[in-house]
């Protein structure tokens, strides 16, 4: 099913983000080499009253298999919970772009809806039934994983993909001129070391308790607040026995060859330079700045921005540009990212927004002793997280036309209370489900 193909006037001003010839991009970016994935804007009129987008085809329903470019859900709740009564998984998502494909996000289920998603397998005959043609390498075909920040439901299934991704592929892809394996790592891309512990929201510490510090002889790797890098190399070391059997015994390579980690705001090789200065996250995690590249290939070019997730520091939104339209994934954020998300977004083809339903906090929290636990949890969940009656307004700001609902917190909340999403946004609105795809561009 076809929602729309059309031209979208909205008015606006974008004869700032011209470039000398004339192309137009996000504020500061250079756009010259990079046409063909950026949004084209087809007619600035001279009173720069008016902006014309063009819109690509955003496909549901079975047609959207065919599309070379096309968002699959995986994950579609968030939470350190399991929600009952419903098949809900923690946050995570796949841009589908040809035969590549992009990962966002690893919540807790992701690494078997993966699998569900993509791991067809070859299958031959043999006497008694079908059997596998070797084992399956699907994972060849994940290029990059992005984190938008290091919440448990948006990474507790990342040690899963480290683990058993080696005997599937990940980080390697097959010569097709030798049929040999060579190693290609998979890009990690994530937060940065927070660089300075949350404020102590819950007296947790001067109750007796106590935080967790990183163990290590090396002091400048002692911390409470590790980035990806610093994690992933844990992880490591925590499963190193048998890491260290099935490569000493088995065959596998060093599994660390497979995966290649680059930090936004991180200072070791390969890291990615945040442009904006954040001296303390205590004091405001998301000033106002212009989306900045993180990653390219030939088929996508995806641009991050901070958005407003605090106490949580880096928490990034992403945008992904292809040939076939551009998708933006929120990340967990209040409704408030100092105009970062609205400069992301502008006139993508698809917003995937994190939601959590009002009606929920009130009936869980009630009104709460201030200063307890419950009192912050409340905050957080108000403030760092975007309602049902708000995030409409968010997707209007942004000049989107579809907007899916994704990380739906609580994961068993009625569709009715979903669609209040709707109020003051006119375009189309998507309930993200797990395994839902959505097609973009043309059909292949
Ligand atoms: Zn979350
Ligand atoms: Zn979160």
């Amino acid at each position: 099913m076809v929602l729309f193909s059309v031209v979208t006037v909205f008015a606006d001003d974008v004869a700032d983000n011209q470039d000398s010839e004339g192309q137009t991009g996000y504020p500061g970016e250079t756009t010259g080499d990079n046409t063909s994935l950026q949004t084209t804007i087809q007619d600035i009129s001279d009173d720069d009253s008016a902006r014309q987008y063009r819109q690509s085809p955003v496909i549901t329903g079975p047609d959207a298999e065919k599309c070379r470019t096309r968002l699959v859900l995986l994950g579609t709740t968030g939470g350190v919970s399991w929600w009952p009564e419903t098949n809900r998984t923690s946050s995570s998502s796949a841009l589908v772009v040809g035969d590549r494909i992009y990962l966002i996000d690893m919540g807790q289920g992701s690494a078997s809806r993966i699998s569900e998603e993509f791991n067809s397998g070859s299958f031959v005959d043999s006497p008694g039934g079908r059997i596998e043609d070797g084992s399956s390498t699907f994972l060849e075909n994940v290029k990059a994983l992005f984190f938008t920040h290091l919440h448990q439901d948006h990474t507790a299934d990342y040690p899963s993909l480290l683990l058993i991704g080696p005997g599937a592929g990940m980080g390697t892809y097959t010569d097709p001129s030798t049929n040999k394996t060579v190693i290609d790592p998979l890009k990690v891309i994530g937060p940065c070391n927070r660089g300075e512990l949350d404020a102590d929201m819950t007296n947790f510490t001067s109750r007796g308790g106590e935080v967790i510090y990183t163990d290590s002889a090396d002091p400048d790797q002692i911390t409470p607040t590790p980035g990806i890098r610093q994690m992933t190399n844990i992880i490591w070391q925590a499963y190193a026995q048998t890491i260290n059997d099935i490569t000493l015994d088995d065959g596998y390579p060093d599994f660390r060859s497979l995966i290649e980690v680059r930090e936004i705001g991180g200072t070791g090789s390969g890291d990615i330079p945040l442009p904006v200065s954040v001296p303390d996250p205590n004091n405001g995690t998301c000033p106002a700045m212009d989306p900045f590249e993180v990653y390219q290939d030939d088929q996508v070019r995806v641009t991050a921005t901070l958005v407003d997730h605090h106490q949580v520091y880096p928490s990034f939104a992403y945008r992904f540009d292809t040939d076939d339209g551009s998708v933006v994934f929120s990340g967990d954020t209040g409704p408030n990212t100092s105009g970062n998300l609205q400069k992301l977004a502008d006139g993508a083809d698809i917003l995937v927004h994190e939601v959590i339903d009002k009606a929920w906090i009130e009936q869980k929290f009630g009104t709460p002793v201030p200063g307890s636990q419950m009192d912050a949890l409340k905050t957080h969940m108000l403030e760092s997280h975007t309602a049902n009656d708000l995030v409409g307004q968010v997707a209007t700001e942004c000049h989107v036309n579809t907007l899916v609902l994704n990380h739906i917190v609580p994961g068993n909340t009625p569709d009715a209370h979903l669609m209040e999403a709707k109020a003051n946004f006119t375009g189309d609105l998507i309930i993200g489900e797990d395994l839902m795809r959505i097609g973009l561009g043309s059909q292949e």
